[in-house]
C-alpha cells in the first residue's frame, strides 16, 4: 500500500554538487524542477520494471518531503510548518533517455519509477537527515541534508511560489553522487536513518 497519495510529485535535479559534477553538469543557479507522475509510484517491496525503451535505468536515493497542508507563497522561515514528515524515495531514471529527450517526462515517468516509503516519519529535525543508497547490500550513495545546494526550506519557498502545494504532495529533493545502473534481479535500498528503509527489487533474472 502506498504511504502517500500526492496530487503531484515535484522533483529537484542536481541539488548536490558532487552529483552534478559526476554527470558533467553545471551547478544550478536556481532549483531545477521536474515532475514524476503519481502513476509512477511504487510501494516498499514493489518491483521496479525495466522498460524496453531504455538500456540504462539508474537508481537515485533521495529524501522525500511530504507536505502536510496547503502551501502557497510560503517563506523559507515558515516552511517546515507545512511539512508532515519525511520518507525514503528512489528517483528511478532512464539515464539514456534524458539527454536525447531534453525534457525528462519520459526518462523519469515510467510506471514503477517512483518507489516511496515504507513510512512517513514525523517530528524529525530536517537538519539531521542523511540518505544512503545501496544495491545488493553494497553502499553506493551517502550524503547529509547539509550537502544540498538548496535546503529543504528554500525548496519549499521556491516551489510554493510557483505552484500550490497540497497536503500529501511529495517533493523529491535530489540525489547525491554515486548513482548507477540497475540490472534485472538487483535489490535496491534507500535508507534515511531515523525514517526507515525502502527496499525494491528489479524485475527479471540476472544474466
Ligand atoms: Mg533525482
Amino acid at each position: 500500500m502506498m504511504v502517500v497519495q500526492p496530487s503531484k510529485i515535484v522533483c529537484v535535479g542536481r541539488n548536490y554538487a558532487a552529483h552534478a559534477r559526476e554527470l558533467g553538469n553545471p551547478l544550478p543557479l536556481t532549483p531545477l524542477l521536474f515532475f514524476k507522475p503519481p502513476s509512477a509510484l511504487l510501494a516498499h517491496e514493489g518491483i521496479i520494471e525495466l522498460p524496453d525503451a531504455s538500456r540504462q535505468v539508474e537508481y537515485e536515493a533521495e529524501i522525500g518531503v511530504v507536505i502536510g497542508r496547503r502551501a502557497r507563497h510560503v517563506a523559507a522561515g515558515d516552511a517546515m510548518a507545512y511539512v508532515r514528515g519525511f520518507t525514503c524515495a528512489n528517483d528511478v531514471t532512464a539515464r539514456d533517455l534524458q539527454k536525447p529527450d531534453g525534457q525528462w517526462g519520459r526518462a523519469k515517468g515510467f510506471d514503477t519509477f517512483c518507489p516511496v516509503g515504507p513510512v512517513i516519519a514525523e517530528g524529525l529535525d530536517w537538519q539531521s537527515l542523511e540518505v544512503i543508497g545501496r544495491v545488493n547490500g553494497e553502499e553506493r550513495q551517502r550524503a547529509s541534508v547539509t550537502d544540498m545546494i538548496f535546503s529543504i526550506p528554500t525548496l519549499i519557498e521556491y516551489i510554493s511560489g510557483i505552484m500550490t502545494l497540497e497536503a500529501g504532495d511529495l517533493i523529491l529533493t535530489g540525489t547525491p553522487e554515486g548513482v548507477g545502473r540497475l540490472q534485472p534481479g538487483d535489490l535496491v535500498e534507500v535508507e534515511i536513518p531515523g525514517v526507515g528503509l525502502l527496499r525494491n527489487s528489479v524485475a527479471g533474472v540476472s544474466a
